[in-house]
């Protein structure tokens, strides 16, 4: 039977003796002649999904992908693991791209890695259709979706491209993003029946996740990184600007560094990517251009040094972390101020209304994940969409020791607060009112005049700001759309208002307090 030999495959050219999750059945729907859907996360083994069929399969394999600058790599490794593929993409000069053409035409290999722009070369797409092309395997197939995090409008052309092939192969898409919607752009875009949808749990027990809070980065990332001197490592910042200064702050500590962002070079990215994966400096700071499709499986630490877009960039970069399976971290230095870089560069990005509020929605529960005292694994898991989440054990919430603190009464004076300012302002107005400031726009709005005005004085405005994160994150508290969100009460928080359920939050540490708790000794 064909899978049988797949398992064969398998040992013979990756060296592997079993499949992981995902991969059997994945292979199984295709090698039945079913378009597919694999969705695993970073580092759950979905290239070896299409290439184990590509072997099986008379005929060349097309792999769309829209990492051109991956596409050498992995067709060396394949090569060398004795599977005949190459690519075609830009970097090539036009006899080279005529030369390969013709090899492909006589059949020397078993995949083809194109990028998407390729196929509405026509004069590509003619030969193409000339060719026995058995499978299409779409890789980071979520670009297929105006709402997932990634989108490139050539991948919105494929498929109708694919359905005009005489050949009629059979299409996998693969990808890491899970959420709903994109799950449902990609199978309807490639015609998959959701029966042929194969999604593993997107649990990664070898990770442990930690939210920092309140710290100086510079500092916890100087302490952080001497510590781990021997280890891999990926610092993320959000800016080209970011990388550069913290690139150059770690080479005057003396720390070897690479970096990478796409301000730079190609031939300098190039040169700093296989730096790292070489060993030759073991940490790496990036923007999110850096990373996509490497695989690097040391990587003992993914640090996010300022906020990510969303959760399911973060999942990705972090993931990069512990692909062989072994202890790693995954560590966000949450810094409120980050919200608004974000904010800026989303705005930026885009210039659709209904993308815009989305994208936004999407940074707040980013920001959520910040705030919640849930296990983080979990929280990570039930935004994919995976119901049953126990708690991991492990992450900074798992392993924080502080005891849980009754905070229903502050929680009625924020909310209370809001409505008698019309819930019609945003975090930083209301922590004004509540701390009792004397803002020039507090007081214009009369605010001061309000029975909640100072109730909470005795607190900083950055606590009661991170109070109010705190309420958003556990719901009571709703983030209206669009660029300035103004705050309404939730149906949850209601409750609250009307003695019908108590918070609890684990108890605040404050800096100032644990030098007045060390002057008592
Ligand atoms: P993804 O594309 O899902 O991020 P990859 O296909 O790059 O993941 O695979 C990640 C790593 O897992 C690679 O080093 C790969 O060789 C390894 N791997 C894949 N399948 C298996 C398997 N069945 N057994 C052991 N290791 C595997």
């Amino acid at each position: 039977m064909l899978f049988e030999k797949a398992l064969s495959q398998l040992k013979t050219y990756f060296g592997y003796d079993s499949f992981r999750q995902g991969q059997e059945q994945t292979i199984r729907h295709i090698l039945e002649g079913h378009n597919t859907a694999c969705i695993m996360p970073t580092g759950g083994g979905k290239s070896i999904c299409y290439q184990i069929p590509s072997l099986l399969l008379e005929g060349t394999t097309i792999v769309i992908s829209p990492l051109i600058s991956l596409m050498k790599d992995q067709v060396d490794a394949l090569n060398e693991a004795g599977i005949s593929a190459t690519y075609i993409n830009s970097s090539l000069t036009s006899s080279e791209v005529e030369e390969r053409l013709e090899e492909v035409s006589l059949g020397v290999y078993k995949l083809l890695y194109i990028a998407p722009e390729r196929l509405e070369s026509p004069f590509f797409f003619e030969q193409l259709k000339s060719l026995p092309i058995p499978l299409i395997a779409v890789d980071e197939a979520h670009c297929i979706s105006q709402w997932g995090h990634d989108f490139r409008p050539s991948y919105l052309r494929i498929s109708s491209l694919i359905s005009e092939l005489p050949s009629k192969p059979i299409v996998v898409g693969l990808t890491a993003t899970a959420t709903p919607q994109v799950r449902e752009d990609i199978c309807t875009a490639l015609q998959i029946q959701e029966q042929n949808t194969v999604m593993t749990g997107f649990e990664r027990s070898n990770l442990s996740f930690t939210v920092v809070k309140g710290q100086d980065r510079l500092s916890y990332i100087d302490e952080y990184v001497k510590k781990n001197e021997q280890e891999a490592g990926i610092i993320y910042a959000a800016t080209r600007q970011e990388v550069d200064s913290l690139h150059e702050h770690l080479q005057s500590l003396g720390i070897q560094v690479g970096k990478y962002h796409a301000g730079m070079s190609a031939s300098s990215r190039d040169h700093e990517q296989n730096r790292f994966l070489q060993d030759d400096v073991t940490l790496m700071v990036a923007t999110s251009a850096f990373g996509m499709g490497i695989d690097k499986s040391n990587i003992r630490f993914v640090i996010h040094y300022q906020l990510p877009k969303n959760m399911e960039s973060y999942y990705q970069e972090a993931g990069r972390a512990g692909r062989d399976g072994l202890p790693s971290e995954c560590i966000v230095l949450y810094s409120a101020q980050d919200i608004r870089i974000q904010r800026f560069l989303i705005e930026q990005s885009t210039n659709h209304s209904g993308k815009l509020v989305q994208d936004l929605e999407k940074l707040q529960q980013m920001v959520n994940y910040c705030h919640t005292e849930e296990c983080l694994q979990a929280y990570i898991l039930h935004y994919f969409g995976e119901e049953e989440a126990h708690a991991c054990g492990r992450c900074s919430n798992c392993t924080d020791t502080r005891t849980a603190v009754d905070v229903t009464v502050d929680t009625q004076k924020v909310l209370s607060c809001m409505i008698r300012m019309g819930e019609r302002f945003g975090k930083t107005m209301i922590a004004q009112v509540l701390t009792g400031s004397k803002n020039k726009k507090i007081l214009d709005f009369r605010f001061d005049q309000l029975s909640t005005y100072g109730v909470m004085s005795k607190q900083s405005l950055k606590e009661v700001s991170e109070f109010i994160e705190f309420l958003i994150s556990e719901q009571y508290i709703l983030v209206g759309q669009g660029s300035f969100p103004t705050l309404s009460v939730a149906a949850k928080g209601k409750g609250v208002l009307l003695g019908e359920e108590k918070v609890m939050r684990k108890e605040q540490i404050q800096v100032n307090q644990l030098v007045q708790d060390d002057e008592l000794f």
